[in-house]
């Protein structure tokens, strides 16, 4: 498959379908085992905790704990579809459709269970079948905030505190922004990044002390240890994965790392993990030794900026692959997500884990996310960067012109579109659509005054 700069290879004149990884279904079946157990966890006698931003559930998971991360069944619901009901209650409740849409989301959802269970209500409003499974969190015992970087993330915990009237545990994890000003400032280096480091990890043995006290059990250190072995092991496997879909043409996209964000961001560490990413990364090297691709007619290689618009990701990708675009990175894929295993001392990791914690895409200055997509874009040979502008998402828009500008000064062409993480109304198909087919008739221009 040529990436040929002929301007007589049209970009949409027999529509292809894209040629997703089909070991990502495992993947989907991992994370539907994981919902389903946990709507089943109070029936167990399980403890709860609810929690949301950066991966703090290996800290849980060897505390005997299950997780609820709100973003991530925000962002189910919303692939599935099915955010609406959680959305409409959110609302109805009073909180207005500006709020970022995950939040709304889950606060409905909160709503909803409280009231299923809580408050012994039931559930008798239209679309039942959806409001129920919304209303399936089991409710919490108690909750846990972690997110880094964006002030809404910081104050969901304590919202979904009222919520359940103000009388369940509540434990907070202060993140300093990493602002980049000093001289030795950069990633992954420089006083800054140092004394951040220290700081979250204090906080990180006081959620230690905290997860003692909700369980009544010393902390098991051992059981830590072995999750964040098979973590940092499918960290690596992903990473690895990712650096074969440098080939061109490319066999595998963006569209299919962004199925494998919930394994990585939120399952237990375990075996199931790290064969998981195995098979991602086996599929790949097969279809690298027997020349399948992603995409029939590759022409366009882009990067994608932004956090995903759940409801929209097979449309998207779709929509890409009928103009021959392989979208083949983003930051939201390929900076997150525990993706510098090496910080992983799986002897002692709870430096490496607080890390992590502070890598979060959006607590790094403008400067550095420009840095990090230009090397990818050189990694991935980029022409054209794609900006998701996340309407009820000002973390993940902050700083977009300033990158794209950067970007510019690098050759490369860029493109708006306007979106949202978890709420459709936002999203506009036209808009996309001549938006992207602007940025590509750019890169052929581009390209024919190169020759
Ligand atoms: S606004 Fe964005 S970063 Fe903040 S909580 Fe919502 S999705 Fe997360």
């Amino acid at each position: 498959m040529s990436m040929s700069s002929e301007p007589s290879q049209t970009r949409s004149a027999t529509p292809p379908q894209i040629n997703r990884l089909t070991s990502t279904r495992l993947g989907g079946k991992l994370v539907k085992d994981y919902w389903d157990r946990l709507f089943t966890a109070k029936e167990r006698g399980a403890q709860v905790v609810w929690y949301n931003g950066a991966a703090v559930s290996p800290l849980f998971q060897a505390a005997g704990i299950e997780w609820c991360h709100g973003e991530a069944f925000g962002a189910r619901l919303a692939a599935m579809h099915l955010e609406g009901p959680a959305q409409r209650t959110g609302e109805d409740y009073g909180y207005i459709n500006e709020l970022c849409s995950y939040a709304r989301t889950t606060l409905g959802c909160a709503v909803l269970t409280k009231r299923a269970t809580v408050d012994d209500r039931g559930i008798s409003l239209p679309e039942a079948d959806q409001e129920a499974l919304a209303s399936r969190l089991p409710p919490p015992d108690f909750f846990v905030n972690a997110y880094a970087g964006c002030s809404t993330g910081q104050q969901w915990d304590e919202i979904s505190y009222r919520l359940f009237d103000k009388k369940l545990p509540f434990f907070k994890i202060s993140y300093p922004l990493l602002w980049g000003n000093k001289p030795d400032a950069g990633y992954l280096r420089g006083e800054e990044w140092e004394s951040a480091s220290r700081q979250v990890a204090r906080q990180v043995y006081k959620l230690i002390e905290f997860l003692e006290h909700q369980t009544g059990r010393p902390f098991d250190w051992e059981a830590l240890r072995e999750s964040m072995h098979y973590i940092k092991r499918a960290s690596q496997l992903r990473l690895e994965a990712m650096a074969l879909c440098r080939s061109k043409p490319a066999p595998a996209t963006f569209w299919d790392w962004i199925a494998s964000i919930a394994p990585i961001n939120f399952l237990p560490g375990n075996q199931d993990l790290v064969d998981y990413f195995a098979g991602v990364k086996a599929e790949i090297e097969q279809r690298l030794s027997e020349g399948v691709v992603a995409l029939p007619n590759e022409r366009y290689r882009l990067a994608f900026d932004g956090i995903m618009n759940w409801n929209k990701v097979g449309w998207l990708a779709n929509k890409f692959a009928e103009n021959n675009a392989a979208v083949l990175t983003g930051r939201y894929t390929h900076n997150s997500f525990w993706n510098e295993p090496q910080l992983i001392d799986e002897d002692d990791p709870i430096l490496g884990m607080a890390q992590h914690y502070l890598l979060c895409p959006f607590n790094h200055s403008a400067k550095v996310l420009g840095e990090l997509l230009l090397r990818e874009c050189e990694n991935y040979g980029i022409e054209g960067v794609v900006f998701h502008a996340t309407r009820t998402c000002r973390s993940a828009s902050n700083g977009q012109l300033i990158i794209a500008q950067m970007a510019q000064r690098a050759g490369l062409q860029t493109m708006f579109f306007e979106g949202d993480v978890a709420d459709a109304s936002f999203y506009k198909d036209a808009i996309l659509e001549s938006r992207l087919e602007a940025m590509l008739e750019a890169i052929d221009t581009r390209r024919m005054s190169a020759t």
